[in-house]
C-alpha cells in the first residue's frame, strides 16, 4: 500500500487505486475530466518518490522531466509526495473574444492569449475556468499564424463547461489555457494520401490539420470525412465546400439516420472510409470525436493494412456522470 502526501495531509492509497481516486476519497482532489489518461485535466506534480511509467504517458518530455503526471493514470506502488501542477508556469492567460453560432449544437469560440502560445493546428488545449478551476480539453481549429485561437464547442445538455462557453461567459471573460497536447497535427510527406475522419466537433482539429497541410504545400490526396448520427450534428458546410474546391481535397459528409440534406450520404463513417479505395499502406490518418467510432475506425484501418504509427487519434472522452 502506498502513502500519498498532499497539501500537508497524508493518505493511504488502496491497492490499485489512482492518485485521483485516493484524493477524491479524501475530499481534496484536483480538477479532472475524462479519467482515462486522455485529456490531461488532472495534471499534478510529484515532488518526491518515483512515478509508474503509465502516469506520464502522452505528456511532453519537458513536463515528464519536471515530474508532472496524470492523477487518473497514476496508481502508485510506493510512497509519493504530490503537489498541484504549478499554474503560473504551465498556463497562459486568455480572453474570450468571440462567439459565433455554427449550428443548433455547435458554437465557435475565439480566444486571444496574453502571451505567445505555441501549438500545432489540431492539438488540444485545456480550458480552465478561473472561478472554480473547472478544466476541459478542446481541440484547436485555428492555425498558429492566425491572431486568435478557434474552438468548436458542442453544447452538451447539462454540461458545465460547454454551457458556460456557449451561452454564459461574457465576451472579454478571462480563462486560463494549458497545453497544447495531443498527437493530432499535420506530419506527413507532401505526396502522402491523407485520410481524416471525425464525428461532431471532431471536425475542429481535422479542419485545422487540412488547412495546415494545404498551407504547407501538401500535394497528395486529402479525404476529409465528417459524420454524425443525424444531420443536426453536421456543421460548417460552407467552409467544407470551400475546402473541397481545392483540387486534391475531397469532403464526404454522412449521417446514420433521418433526413439526409443535399450533399450528405447515409452510411457509417467506417464503411465509407474503408470502402473508398484509399492506399492505406501509404496513407496517414487522423481520427477525432466520439470515442467508440475513433476506436472502431482505428482498429479497422489497422486490420486493413495501415500501420498503427500512421494513425493519430483524439477520442473525445467526456467526464463520467457525476464526476
Ligand atoms: C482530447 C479531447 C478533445 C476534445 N475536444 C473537443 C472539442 O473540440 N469540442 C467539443 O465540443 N468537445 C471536445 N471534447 C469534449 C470536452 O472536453 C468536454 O468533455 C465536453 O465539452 C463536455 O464538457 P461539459 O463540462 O460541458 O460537460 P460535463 O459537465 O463534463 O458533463 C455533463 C454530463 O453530460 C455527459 N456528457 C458530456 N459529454 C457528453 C457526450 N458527448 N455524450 C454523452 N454524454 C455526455 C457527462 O457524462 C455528464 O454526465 C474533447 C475531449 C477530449 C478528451
Amino acid at each position: 500500500m502506498a502513502r500519498l502526501t498532499y497539501r500537508g495531509g497524508s493518505f493511504e492509497a488502496e491497492d490499485g487505486e489512482s492518485v485521483l481516486e485516493c484524493l477524491e476519497r479524501a475530499g481534496c482532489a484536483p480538477p479532472s475530466s475524462c479519467r482515462s489518461g486522455q485529456c490531461q485535466s488532472c495534471l499534478m506534480k510529484a515532488t518526491s518518490g518515483s512515478l509508474p511509467p503509465a502516469a506520464q504517458q502522452g505528456l511532453k518530455d519537458a513536463w515528464r522531466a519536471q515530474g508532472l503526471f496524470l492523477a487518473c493514470a497514476c496508481r502508485p506502488t510506493e510512497d509519493l509526495e504530490v503537489a498541484d501542477a504549478d499554474g503560473g508556469a504551465l498556463e497562459v492567460a486568455a480572453t474570450i473574444t468571440g462567439r459565433e453560432v455554427l449550428s443548433d449544437e455547435v458554437v465557435r469560440i475565439r480566444l486571444a492569449t496574453g502571451s505567445p502560445f505555441e501549438y500545432r493546428a489540431g492539438q488540444f488545449v485545456s480550458v480552465i475556468r478561473p472561478s472554480d478551476r473547472l478544466t476541459r480539453p478542446y481541440s484547436l481549429a485555428s492555425l498558429p499564424s492566425e491572431p486568435q485561437l478557434e474552438l468548436h464547442v458542442r453544447r452538451v445538455p447539462g454540461g458545465r463547461m460547454s454551457a458556460w462557453l456557449c451561452d454564459e461567459a461574457p465576451i472579454g471573460e478571462p480563462v486560463q489555457l494549458r497545453g497544447p497536447a495531443g498527437e493530432c497535427f499535420y506530419l506527413a510527406g507532401e505526396e502522402q494520401p491523407l485520410v481524416l475522419a471525425g464525428t461532431s466537433t471532431g471536425l475542429a482539429p481535422l479542419v485545422g490539420i487540412v488547412r495546415d497541410a494545404l498551407d504547407r504545400g501538401h500535394r497528395g490526396p486529402i479525404a476529409l470525412y465528417h459524420g454524425s448520427v443525424r444531420a443536426s450534428g453536421l456543421y460548417l458546410a460552407d467552409e467544407l465546400d470551400t475546402l473541397a474546391t481545392h483540387p486534391n481535397v475531397r469532403v464526404v459528409r454522412s449521417v446514420l439516420e433521418g433526413p439526409t440534406p443535399d450533399g450528405v450520404v447515409q452510411e457509417g463513417l467506417d464503411a465509407l472510409v474503408l470502402g473508398s479505395g484509399h492506399d492505406l499502406k501509404a496513407a496517414r490518418a487522423w481520427l477525432c470525436g466520439a470515442p467508440e467510432l475513433v476506436r472502431l475506425l482505428k482498429k479497422k484501418l489497422f486490420l486493413a493494412g495501415m500501420p498503427l504509427k500512421a494513425i493519430a487519434s483524439d477520442p473525445f472522452v467526456v467526464a463520467p456522470a457525476g464526476a
